[in-house]
């Protein structure tokens, strides 16, 4: 059984019966066929069905934002919000995805010669709790309206959300079988990525998921995309405007309670002005109001599941027994972990080198930029940097510096459908978002007519 269990009151909410070996073969057939018509719909007319699911979105967002409130925590205001974003990104798309699909004609010796992107067809997403309609409709828009069609794997404890996304697009029309929603657990996802229909696979998520997930891939030779962990640092430079950076950093540490894979896990100071800084860092900390995630006052929410505090909690502790100290927070109660601010000078300790997935920053002193970007460098992940300063000449001669997919400058680390989003090194690759997303999951073909 899939069990959905809400983290703020313990209560089971709902269970599913997971599918069966036969139910999942059927639903890849039915992909595939789906695909054959879909693929010959107009790239305008694909525009015009995701445009309604953004309509629809939008008409019915508190709804969502109370379902993903109650299945993994998070508070209602930050659920209206990312119900938007996925709206955004569903106009954002309609508006561009001709113009990014359109053939593109390339001067050769040939009579013609151009570029097609084709859709590859059924395309796997296994997907993670923590943005639950935002990741499914980050890979789902894209890859539809570029003539795929779509397999979701969604987390165990957000199969409501999953069983609801399905619903939207066959609300909004979209033709049986383009976008369908498996009820499996992570052990079938092998299975289903070794089906010879299934051609492709988008995965975000932990570390260990993607390379059990890209290793499947690679000896099936499917291509796979990976957006992974982060332990991304905020840097504020002794120049900043610290009253800017102080509300952007709050943000980037502890919206979704914590819950980000972008989140400003690490926060890196100047020594000429760490004193004052933090001071007003820790008062802004202690202000977060904690509650019901169904109260639209509540900042801080609970984490997904209980055993992602305990977890959370044993690398607070290993991190203060290696030596750094607690500045404030630190107490855990079930789902709870109040929001928390460690220091240390030692960038080994766990909440340094690991990823923090939850409301605990840590904060460490610099002397100059070279230290910096040692600092921000020397962790295994590569999704993003942010930097505050006013001297925007000068920190752009250091971009380049940063083993990142993103480098902010002045904001924290974000996605926007308008910006290709992904990570280097631990984080993954391939780029969703953008030109670049749309162009993830295609067969960028060659046509050579002498
Ligand atoms: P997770 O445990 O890796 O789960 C993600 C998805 O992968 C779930 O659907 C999960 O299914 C499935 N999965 C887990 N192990 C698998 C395996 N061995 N084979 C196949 N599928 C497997 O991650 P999470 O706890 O849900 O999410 C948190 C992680 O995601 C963090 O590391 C975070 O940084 C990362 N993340 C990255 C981004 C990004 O864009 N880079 C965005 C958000 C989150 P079950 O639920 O059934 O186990």
């Amino acid at each position: 059984m899939i069990k959905s269990i809400n983290p703020y009151t313990g209560k089971l909410i709902a269970q599913y019966e997971a599918y069966d070996e036969t139910t999942v073969m059927h639903m890849i057939e039915k992909g595939s066929n789906s695909f054959l018509a879909w693929r010959k719909t107009g790239v305008h007319e694909r525009c015009e069905l995701i445009k309604g699911v953004g309509d629809h979105l939008l008409k019915k967002k508190d709804a969502y934002a109370r379902l993903m409130s109650l299945e993994m925590g998070k508070p209602v205001k930050q659920a209206i919000a990312e119900i938007e974003k996925c709206a955004w990104l569903c106009d954002y798309y309609s508006d561009n995805a001709p113009g990014f699909l359109k053939d593109k004609e390339v001067i050769t010796d040939a009579a013609m010669s151009y570029v097609a992107y084709e859709p590859l067809g059924v395309v796997l997403a296994v997907m993670p709790w923590n943005y639950p309609f935002w990741q499914v409709f980050r890979f789902a828009v894209p890859t539809l309206l570029a003539g795929n069609t779509c397999l979701l794997k969604h987390a165990s404890n957000v199969m409501g959300c999953a069983e609801e996304i399905q619903k939207i697009f066959i609300d909004c029309g979209f033709p049986e079988g383009t976008f369908q929603n498996l009820v499996i657990g992570s052990d079938k996802v092998e299975m289903v990525l070794e089906h010879p229909k299934v051609r492709a696979v988008s995965l975000t998520g932990s570390e260990a998921a993607g390379k059990a997930v890209a290793a499947i891939a690679g000896k099936n030779i499917k291509s796979s995309l990976l957006e992974l962990g982060g332990s991304n640092a905020t840097i504020i430079l002794k120049d900043a405007d610290l009253k800017e950076a102080l509300n952007t950093v709050i943000n980037a540490r502890y919206q979704n309670t914590g819950q980000s894979c972008i989140a400003a896990k690490r926060l890196l100071v100047d020594k000429h002005i760490a004193d004052e800084f933090i001071d007003r860092f820790l008062e802004e900390v202690k202000k977060l109001r904690s509650g019901d995630p169904l109260d639209e006052e509540t900042y801080i929410g609970v984490l997904a599941r209980e055993e992602l505090a305990e977890e959370l909690e044993d690398q607070m502790n290993r991190s203060i027994t290696a030596g750094a100290t607690i500045l404030c927070g630190g107490d855990r109660k079930r789902a709870y972990f109040e929001p928390t601010v460690l220091k240390t000078n030692d960038p080994t300790v766990a909440v340094m080198q690991e990823e923090t997935f939850g409301p605990l920053m840590c904060v460490c002193v610099f002397d100059g930029i070279e230290e910096a970007i040692e600092l921000s460098n020397q962790t295994n992940f590569g999704l993003g940097v942010s930097i505050f300063t006013q001297d925007i000449e000068r920190i752009k001669s250091y971009i380049p510096r940063f083993e990142e997919g993103a480098v902010f400058v002045n904001e924290l680390v974000k996605s926007d459908p308008r910006l290709p989003f992904g990570g280097v090194k631990n984080s993954g690759y391939g780029r969703e978002l953008g030109l670049e997303g749309i162009r993830s999951f295609v067969n960028v073909k060659t046509v050579y007519i002498k």
